[in-house]
């Protein structure tokens, strides 16, 4: 059986996992980025796409599990990536949920999660928000706003600069002060527990450049992704977040079945009294899980062996067909 994935995100880091968990590995890639990936062994086939309806067929012309990844429903688009016939790793049905920001929210606040207050409407702003466009664009657009004048000024840049249709296409949530924690988790159909397999901070222009030079730069701060930090935390936090962990992982299973399977991760604000509050969850491998091809502080203790997030994936394949269980881990 092939591992697969599409070239982008943690491409490297899952078919390097998959590799060294003994499966033949294939990319399905951009042309403008096969040479880059053809730089490393341990991809074995590629399979080349000019554009994104080709990407779709040679996905669905491998004989294995598509792994997916944060950028797979942004590059091709949720319309597409439901034409995916070949299993996936993990619960293709929380696709749709997550390309809805009230239903993702939605999935939070049933747990019984502390999330930030959203307001529907510019109008109903209270206090200081953070103003962010849907689906996974590395914070591209998102600005702070002070009140419903500022926001609505930069609403209708949105708009004229054609990030968005209307005012309806943003989340204006609260913006909680604190500092950003990525807790990056794994749930294991297979062994029936929530591992923590790492955790990391976002490295964002302009917000945390704008600390290097306090109060002489009068701009507004942007949140741009460019890079990722590995941070621990402290260990009292660990029990909360994995409370909220294990209530998530309850909530998926009742509502978007078969629940969550494999990697995810609660993206939070760790305000001062030490309250986690989660303002967004991705339902795949992150990113930020690319610190830890070798394994992380965290998965040490689970697996005494480097553990990435793209090995522990494949890991958990092998062990779903040696048990005749793949249908647990694939949808
Ligand atoms: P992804 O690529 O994971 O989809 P994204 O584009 O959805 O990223 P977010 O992770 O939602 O972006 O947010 C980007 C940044 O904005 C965060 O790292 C954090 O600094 C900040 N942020 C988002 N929501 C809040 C909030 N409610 N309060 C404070 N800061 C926030």
């Amino acid at each position: 059986m092939i591992v697969s994935t599409l070239g982008s995100h943690s491409a490297l880091q899952i078919l390097h996992g998959a590799k060294k968990e003994g499966f033949p590995t294939t990319i399905i890639t951009e042309n403008s980025r096969e040479n880059f990936y053809r730089r490393f062994s341990f991809i074995d086939n590629f399979r080349v796409y000019k554009n994104l309806d080709d990407a779709v067929n040679l996905i669905n012309s491998v004989d294995g599990v598509l792994i997916p990844h944060g950028s797979l429903v942004e590059y091709l688009g949720i319309q597409r990536t439901m034409n995916i016939s070949i299993p996936i790793f993990g619960n293709r049905n929380l696709f749709s949920w997550e390309s809805n920001q009230q239903k993702k929210m939605y999935l939070l606040k049933q747990s019984g999660i502390r999330i930030p207050e959203s307001f529907e409407s510019p109008e109903d702003i209270d206090r200081l928000v953070i103003i962010k466009l849907p689906g996974a664009k590395g914070g591209k657009g998102y600005f702070l706003a002070k009140d419903k004048s500022k926001a609505k000024e930069g609403i209708n840049h949105l708009i004229e600069e054609k990030y968005i249709k209307s005012s309806d296409d943003v989340i204006i949530q609260e913006y909680v002060t604190g500092i950003p924690m990525y807790f990056q988790f794994f749930y294991s159909p297979i062994f029936s527990r929530n591992e923590l397999t790492g955790m990391d901070i976002r490295y964002e222009t302009n917000v945390d450049g704008l600390k290097r030079v306090p109060g002489i730069i009068n701009t507004e701060p942007s949140f741009v992704v460019a890079g990722n930090i590995p941070v621990v935390a402290r260990e009292s936090l660990l029990p909360k977040i994995f409370d909220y962990a294990d209530r998530f992982v309850e909530t998926t299973r009742q509502l978007v079945k078969p629940g969550i399977v494999g990697p995810y991760s609660l993206e939070t604000i760790v305000t001062d009294e030490l309250d986690i509050v989660v303002f967004e969850f991705s339902g795949r491998i992150v990113a930020g899980t690319n610190l830890y091809v070798d394994g992380s502080p965290y998965s040490w203790l689970y697996w005494d062996e480097p553990m990435s997030v793209g090995r522990r994936i494949s890991r958990e394949i092998k062990i779903a067909v040696q048990k005749n269980k793949l249908g647990d881990v694939t949808t």
